[in-house]
């Protein structure tokens, strides 16, 4: 069985800077790790307190044993020092009464509460809040208190997809730690760990088109998403391009999601996502970038021979082609209507497509 660091793909960076951080005796109380959704930031924190509270292997090693009781209890996710709030289920924002107690119980229970204690077991407490940029103002304010006069020996270790969410103020008392998305072999890999995906080809598929987030990944190992993102991917390379028929075939598969409004949102992003992977493919390929996506040269090929010969026009064309597809995502965060903003968008395409290739 797998323990400590190796349960976790990628991210080397990240642990030998706690690493050097701990072995100097300058360990921080407050850490903000941002980075994409999915690529194991919650795991990493869940991993380095383990390490801080391993009774076997000196701290500046960090690395934890994986077999005395401390670092068994934080691997079931029992460890009496260990505290961790997210999101409750049905919620989307992390509440005041998780970090300072409900109503009735203020100051005596929460994760500022639980850190204020002395430790049960370790030499320090530890708290993780994943989710953290999901704190409601009043939740936000609450932890500032606790960030502003941290407990003697305490570690909290926010966990954040989108930092420019959370307040300046705490951001600014917080040491924050990047991460990157994971490479897609690290993916694949997990992947079929987990059983996410079926087969080791359906793994190195969806490793492929999911920028190295394993959250992405996980939606998108519905087999059903990648047949429409392979047909999206051949109607966009098709000549002529008929735009009428893809938007329809689209819309058909969005209203097959369900009657649910979210649901379809949703769905219709994913198209939106899978127009920008092609034609970020098509980029790359005209640029000679060293190819790293599940690209089909012969589909990028075919649209490539149909744009301006000159490097520098075709490049611009499918820079527009992109922009016009961000635009699209606009739309649609601004709540205009799928169906409206999926055929602006296809009948774009393909006038922009023609209009081009008619040069
Ligand atoms: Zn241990």
């Amino acid at each position: 069985m797998q323990t400590g660091w190796e349960r976790l793909r990628g991210h080397r960076e990240q642990i030998e800077m706690f690493r050097r951080s701990v072995s100097r005796g300058r360990l921080g109380q407050a850490y903000l790790l941002t980075g994409p959704e999915g690529v194991g930031k919650k795991k990493f924190a869940s991993i380095l307190a383990q390490c801080l509270f391993c009774q076997q292997h000196g701290r500046a090693h960090l690395e934890p044993c994986g077999t005395c009781h401390s670092c068994k209890q934080q691997a079931a996710g029992t460890h009496p020092d260990f505290s961790l709030v997210e999101l409750l289920p049905g919620k989307n924002e992390l509440l005041i009464e998780q970090f300072i107690g409900p109503q009735e119980r203020r100051g005596k229970e929460g994760l500022c509460h639980d850190l204020s204690l002395k430790p049960m077991s370790a030499n320090r407490r530890i708290a993780a809040i994943d989710d953290a940029d999901k704190m409601n103002h009043a939740a936000a304010n609450a932890l500032l208190k606790t960030l502003e006069e941290p407990p003697h020996g305490s570690l909290l270790l926010l966990v954040a997809s989108n930092a420019d969410h959370l307040l300046p103020t705490i951001r600014s008392r917080c040491q924050e730690v990047r991460f990157g998305p994971l490479n897609s072999e690290d993916v694949a890999v997990l992947l079929v760990e987990t059983g996410i995906a079926e087969s080791a080809e359906d793994a190195a598929e969806i490793a492929a088109a999911c920028d190295g987030s394993l959250a992405v990944a996980t939606e998108l190992a519905d087999s059903e998403l990648r047949a429409q993102r392979r047909a999206l991917f051949d109607a966009l390379a098709a000549d002529p391009y008929y735009s009428v028929e893809t938007a329809a075939r689209v819309m058909s598969s969005i209203e097959a999601a369900g009657g649910d409004a979210a649901v379809q949102r949703r769905r219709a992003a994913w198209f939106i996502r899978f127009c920008l992977d092609f034609y970020r493919e098509v980029l790359e390929h005209m640029s000679g970038v060293a190819l790293q996506r599940d690209v089909n040269l012969s589909r990028a090929d075919s649209l490539r021979s149909r744009f301006p010969a000159a490097e520098a026009d075709a490049v611009e064309v499918v820079g527009s082609l992109i922009e016009r597809v961000v635009v699209a995502q606009q739309h649609l965060d601004r709540r205009m209507s799928v169906g409206l903003c999926m055929e602006s968008l296809f009948d774009d395409l393909g006038r922009m497509t023609r209009a081009a290739c008619a040069v």
